[in-house]
This record gives structure tokens, C-alpha cells and sequence, in this order.
């Protein structure tokens, strides 16, 4: 019924009525929100979300844990589903195509961080993320995320998914795909590179497997040995539950890790020239600083952040991913157990991914 309705707001270029399920607050719960979203524009394309995976940005940023966020709030930034509308411009999908939707809708597309497809970094400072923010390209509306019935959004920030991909497995990769895709691009992993993987989450799990991918030879830093089988069963060299003692040198490290920890643990576990890609965000409170005097006697090794991937690289990493078959673990929740799943997320209980069937949405 509603995505009868969408199709004829679409069409009659009015708004277009969505609902979701949203935070009102940073200590709030989640629970049924309507609202609606911009009307389809003659770039847009209109998509009913099928699948959204839950990224621990979204419990970050639901609870204001690095800047106050803007309420009501519907995150999710994990998005795969089927175009069902698509405006007079549309090239590149057709009603029917499958389309993944990740951290980005939009940017200034003139600046030269976007002709280089690094729209993440426009220098227009016009890049609008999918929830949270306000989109200056519609009257600053606040812009609402993938835990919904539908998105609307520019098809250049929509990434084309083939008609026979797992949609589930690959909604996770619209952001913890492509967050550790990138650098260990970046960091030209290559066959025979020493890789670490520090933190194994939802991120940590694909780092690993793309790693392993490239032909690396991979570790993984946990908190603890829970998932040690899984990290050595996936191909890892060891699972260690903590950085001291461990006598071996890598080339790359990521570090996924989302709570307070010392950074220069991990660059002293740096062979000559090695690096430390840096994606895991903690919680501004945490106060995660890295001792500059630590960093200069620890010296010739470089550390960089990374933010997610240009839109010309997810799809890259998409491609790569199918074609390989990497893909996330997942674990299918209905709507309302997203509190579940965020609780799991801190409370060191989850698995891998948590992604939510949009069927469940009634
Ligand atoms: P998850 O919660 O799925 O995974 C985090 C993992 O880190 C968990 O397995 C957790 O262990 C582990 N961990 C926590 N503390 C430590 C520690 N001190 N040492 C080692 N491991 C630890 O989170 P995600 O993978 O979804 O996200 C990870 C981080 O990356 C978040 O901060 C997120 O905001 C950020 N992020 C950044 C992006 C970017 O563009 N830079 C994009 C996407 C996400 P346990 O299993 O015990 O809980
Ligand atoms: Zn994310």
C-alpha cells in the first residue's frame, strides 16, 4: 500500500512519505517514526530499502557520542535495496535494478576532492551523510538513514548491485566494506604484505578477508579470544587478545576499534616504514590522543584516518567483493531489536553484522 503511494507521490513530484524507526534523543530508545522525504528529483532515484546494516557509527552517532546529534534520528548507513522510481535524468538504473546506498547522497561534484570521486572530503564542505546532517541541497533538511522503507537520493551516490547479489550480505558492505577496502588499497596490500587487523567486528571482519583477499598474511588484535576460531578457520595467521609479547612486525595495521585504547601500542608493533591506518572512531569523551614524543622516537612509520571511500571505489569494492564472494557475517534482526543489537554492540556480546530485514517494518 505505502509503496503504491510513493510510486504516485514520485510521480506527481510531491514528497514522499516514509517511515522508519528513530531515536529522539541521545538515552533514547527506538521506536516507529513517520516522516517523509524530498520529492524525486529528475537525478534521483527512489529505493524501497530492503536490507540495513547496523554500523556502530550509528550507535556513536544515536548517542551523541561524538557531537550532538540532530533528533529525531533515523541512522543506518548500510542500505541495499530495489529502485522502484527513478527521475527523467535517470541513465544509470532502471525500476527494478538493485542499488546500495552507503555513508554519502551528495556533495558540491565541482571541487577537486569530488572529480577525484573523494566526495567524502568535498572541499565545499557541501558532502551530505546519509543521516545526521543537513542536507544543503534540499533547504537543509535533516537527512534520515537506512533504518526505513525508502530512500531517495542522487543516482551518482547510488551504487549499482547485480539482480542475483545476496541484498543482505551486501548492505554491510555500503560502509564496513568500503571503510576497509580503501586503505589497504591506499597502503598497496599486495601479495606477501604483513597485515593487522585490530579490532574484529563488523570492519575487522571484512579488513580481514580482503586482506587475505590481496594475499596478504593477516593477524587479528581482539579484546579478548572469544572469536579466535573464526579469525583462524577465516585464514588468520593468529588471534592475539592483547599487544604485548607479540614479536611480529607488520607492514599495515587497521585499527577498527571503537572504545578508548593507546594508538602507539600498535605503531610500535610496525615493521621499518610500516603503517597505521586509523578508522575506528571512539567516543570524543574517550579522549584517544597519540603521544607525539611516542611518534617521533617510534620514527619512519606513518599514521593516516581513513573516512569510508570515494563513490567510485565503493563501487570497485563492491565489484571485487561479488566477484570474489566476500562477504560479511550476518546476523538477520526484525526492527524492533535494534536496541538488542546496539547493546550486544557495546557490551562485547555481538557477533558480526546485524542487519535488518525491512519486512519486519509493517
Ligand atoms: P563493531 O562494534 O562491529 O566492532 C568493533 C570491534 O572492536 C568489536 O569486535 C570489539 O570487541 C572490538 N574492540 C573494542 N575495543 C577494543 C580494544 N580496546 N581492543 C581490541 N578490540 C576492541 O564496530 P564496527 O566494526 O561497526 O565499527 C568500528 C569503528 O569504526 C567504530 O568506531 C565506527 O564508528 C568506525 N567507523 C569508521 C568509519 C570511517 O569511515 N572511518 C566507517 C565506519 C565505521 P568485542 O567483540 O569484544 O565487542
Ligand atoms: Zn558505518
Amino acid at each position: 500500500m505505502l509503496l503504491e503511494s510513493n510510486l504516485n507521490e514520485a510521480k506527481e513530484g510531491k514528497r514522499i512519505s516514509a517511515k522508519g524507526y528513530a531515536v529522539n534523543h541521545k538515552n533514547d530508545t527506538f521506536k516507529p517514526f513517520t516522516f517523509s522525504r524530498h520529492s524525486l528529483g529528475d537525478n534521483d532515484i527512489l529505493i524501497e530499502i530492503l536490507y540495513a546494516g547496523i554500523c556502530h557509527s550509528d550507535l556513536h552517532s544515536a548517542r551523541s557520542e561524538w557531537h550532538e546529534g540532530i533528533y529525531p534520528m533515523v541512522p543506518g548507513h548500510e542500505i541495499a535495496g530495489r529502485v522502484v522510481a527513478i527521475g527523467k535524468n535517470v541513465d544509470k538504473f532502471k525500476v527494478g535494478d538493485f542499488a546500495g546506498v552507503g555513508c554519502m547522497v551528495n556533495s558540491c561534484g565541482e571541487c577537486d576532492a569530488c572529480k577525484k570521486s573523494q566526495e567524502q572530503f568535498c572541499q565545499n564542505g557541501k558532502v551530505v551523510f546519509t543521516y545526521d546532517c543537513k542536507d544543503c541541497f534540499h533547504d537543509n533538511e535533516p537527512t534520515y538513514g537506512g533504518y526505513s522503507n525508502n530512500i531517495v537520493v542522487s543516482q551518482n551516490f547510488a551504487i549499482k548491485v547485480p539482480n542475483d547479489a545476496p541484498l543482505d550480505k551486501v548492505a554491510p558492505l555500503l560502509c564496513a566494506g568500503i571503510t576497509t577496502y580503501s586503505p589497504l588499497k591506499f597502503s598497496g596490500v599486495k601479495k606477501g604484505s604483513k597485515v593487522a587487523v585490530a579490532g574484529f567486528g563488523g570492519l575487522g571482519m571484512m579488513a580481514l578477508k580482503y586482506a587475505l583477499q590481496m594475499g596478504a598474511e593477516v593477524s587479528v588484535f581482539a579484546r579478548n579470544k572469544n572469536k579466535e576460531k573464526e579469525a583462524l578457520d577465516l585464514g588468520a595467521k593468529a588471534l592475539y587478545d592483547n599487544t604485548n609479547n607479540v614479536s611480529e612486525r607488520f607492514d599495515l595495521i587497521i585499527s577498527t576499534i571503537p572504545t578508548k585504547y593507546d594508538p602507539i601500542e600498535y605503531v610500535k608493533l610496525l615493521s621499518f616504514d610500516g603503517e597505521l591506518a586509523i578508522v575506528g572512531l571512539p567516543p570524543t569523551d574517550d579522549n584517544v590522543n597519540i603521544s607525539l614524543n611516542n611518534l617521533i622516537f617510534n620514527a619512519n612509520k606513518k599514521v593516516y584516518g581513513s573516512l569510508i571511500g570515494g563513490i567510485k571505489e565503493t563501487q570497485e569494492m563492491l565489484d571485487f567483493s561479488l566477484q570474489h564472494k566476500i562477504y560479511p557475517e550476518v546476523e538477520i534482526i526484525s526492527i524492533n531489536q535494534i536496541d538488542e543489537a546496539y547493546e550486544k554492540l557495546t557490551n562485547g556480546s555481538a557477533k558480526f553484522r546485524y542487519v535488518i530485514d525491512m519486512k519486519t517494518l509493517s
